[in-house]
């Protein structure tokens, strides 16, 4: 069937010339603090399990700019509810799988739609409110790639479902049929991108499949919210299943189910290896009927290497960018720079000057709306990147060039903080820390080569980096000798801000699978193919 056109939603600028946008904003964003807590119940098969009113452990989530500021109770379900989840999304199965393309599409571009329209304000609230983030980091996220997300991947659904084989012989029909996977999908999806918690159930559901799905505690405001409009959208009843809860018990008793037949996270590597291994011990003793298919998007040591032949203003505050937007707690934030000592002093003032205009934010919403620097998302997350900031502070072979203060007093907030170390092979260049944390080493103009070289050789992941050079040789170079280092390689550009349908995003080494996030390729791993031969 013919489908809309698709491209890209644009983003917002938000400028203040704009204000109909910041009242709307501002009367969302009230909606969501002066009402008190909202509770967010489990929905299994369609019907809501509200803790409150049950012996179900309940959690909550604050705002990690405003600590004293509850926004929701988080219903956590019980092992029982988990199975639940899981036979509502076998039971839902049959029909989803048999509801045409066209209806199941239609339920993603409504979804897209009403995102960047009747609730454009409302996912901008929850997402800014509970994930930490400001205007624009939640309008690139909640409203233009996730509705990207579920827009393009009815196009590449579309084109993948028309690909057919191409050879035949006489009196032979050969086709294919791309059937979701006989069982149901499990999706663990993170804190930091509500938009890739819709890609993570979206992709899967619009094959065919049936979601369990277990969203972050500290995204559950915008998470629920999605789920709610993915339902006015038509999604029906057990096609998804809400259930957020204990990440272990959840993931155990999921995984226990015969019929487990994908996950599809992005997380940590840590907890990704985790999932690995148990699922694959589960394998080996022949406890499911399928192999199933593991996707997953995990952690990042991200580099960007400059040139001397760079521009330098541009360099550098791509680097800023890339370090310090939402507060570094992006998989592809930037967190290690090689620069050449012939331009590091000027180059270093450019980084420190604009670092000195962009102080966290000191108040909460919605005074603080533009900030440039928010909270990171909790307690242990502040504890991890302080400790680190500590430990800089006594290492000899680091110094902090900028940023290094802290205040948990009012949210976690930590300064942008950029560390020079003398040692290439120093810790800080290898440990992902997942916050505002940027870890540089000058080199040798001369040594560029081997600078290259050594980026390659000490970085066990492989999910984003850059290259800044003028010099087309040095660009070359850094494609040839960083083939591996970054599935998502930018050339004078930052190491973030994939969008979706023209950087298809994935990293492999520990960064993952490198299944593209915003490309037809996610979408052929929730199908088993089924080949057809018809003799006439
Ligand atoms: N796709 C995002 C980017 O390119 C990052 C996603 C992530 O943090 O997992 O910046």
């Amino acid at each position: 069937p013919a489908i809309p056109t698709i491209k890209n939603e644009p983003v917002k600028p938000f400028s203040h010339t704009e204000p109909v946008d910041w009242d709307l904003l501002r009367a969302s964003l009230l909606r969501y603090t002066d009402n008190g807590s909202l509770d967010i119940p489990l929905v299994i098969n369609g019907e809501r399990i509200y803790g409150k009113d049950t012996s179900r452990t309940i959690e909550t989530q604050i705002n990690p700019g405003k600590l004293s500021q509850e926004l929701a109770t988080v219903t956590q379900a019980s092992e029982e509810d988990i199975k639940l989840a899981i036979d509502a999304a076998k039971q839902a199965k049959l029909k989803w799988l048999n509801t045409p393309f066209v209806d199941r599409a239609a339920i993603f571009l409504k979804a897209a739609d009403l995102i960047s329209t009747k609730y454009r304000y409302d996912v901008l609230a929850t997402t800014m409110l509970g994930q930490g983030k400001n205007v624009y980091q939640a309008e690139i996220d909640s409203v233009t790639e996730l509705s990207d997300f579920f827009r393009f991947n009815v196009k590449y659904a579309q084109e993948l479902y028309s690909t057919q084989p191409s050879e035949t012989s006489a009196g032979v029909w050969n086709r294919v049929e791309y059937r979701p996977l006989e069982g149901f999908v499990y999706a663990v999806t993170p804190f930091n991108f509500t938009a890739i918690a819709a890609n993570l159930i979206g992709a899967p559901a619009l094959m065919g499949n049936t979601v369990v799905w277990k969203p972050s505690k500290y995204a559950a405001l915008s998470n629920y919210l999605l789920y709610t409009i993915l339902e006015e959208a038509g999604l029906p009843k057990g096609v998804i299943n809400f259930v957020p809860g204990e990440p272990v018990l959840v993931t155990d008793t999921v995984l226990k189910d015969p019929e487990f037949s994908a996950l599809h996270f992005t997380g940590s590597t840590k907890v990704f290896k985790n999932l690995y291994k148990k699922i694959s011990d589960n394998v080996a003793n022949d406890i499911y009927k399928d192999f199933p298919r593991i996707v997953g998007e995990t952690g990042g040591k991200n580099f960007h290497v400059i040139h001397p032949s760079a521009s330098l203003l541009h360099s550098a505050l791509s680097t800023i960018r890339g370090a310090f937007e939402y507060q570094g707690q992006k998989c592809s934030a930037t967190s290690i720079l090689f620069a050449p000592k012939s331009i590091w002093e000027d180059f270093k003032t450019v980084l420190i000057e604009s670092l000195n205009t962009i102080k966290p934010l000191n108040t909460s919403q919605p005074e603080g709306l533009n900030g440039f620097m928010g909270p990171v998302i909790h307690e242990a997350s502040f504890n991890k990147i302080t400790e680190a900031i500590e430990q800089a502070k006594n290492d000899p072979e680091l110094t902090i060039i900028s940023g290094g203060e802290y205040d948990k007093t009012k949210g976690y907030f930590i300064e942008p903080t950029i560390l020079q170390t003398t040692n290439p092979n120093h810790p800080f260049l290898k440990t992902e820390f997942f916050g505002p944390l940027l870890t540089t080493y000058v080199y040798e103009d001369v040594n560029f080569e081997q600078i290259l070289t050594q980026v390659n050789n000490n970085s066990q992941y492989g999910l984003t980096g850059s290259i800044f050079a003028k010099d087309r040789d040095a660009i070359r170079l850094a494609e040839e000798k960083l083939r591996y280092s970054a599935g998502n390689f930018y050339i004078n550009d930052k190491s973030t801000g994939a969008v979706v349908g023209q950087q298809w995003f994935g990293g492999a080494r520990a960064s993952g699978t490198n299944d593209k996030a915003g490309s037809g390729n996610i979408l052929s791993r929730f199908v088993s193919i089924r080949a057809i031969k018809e003799n006439f």
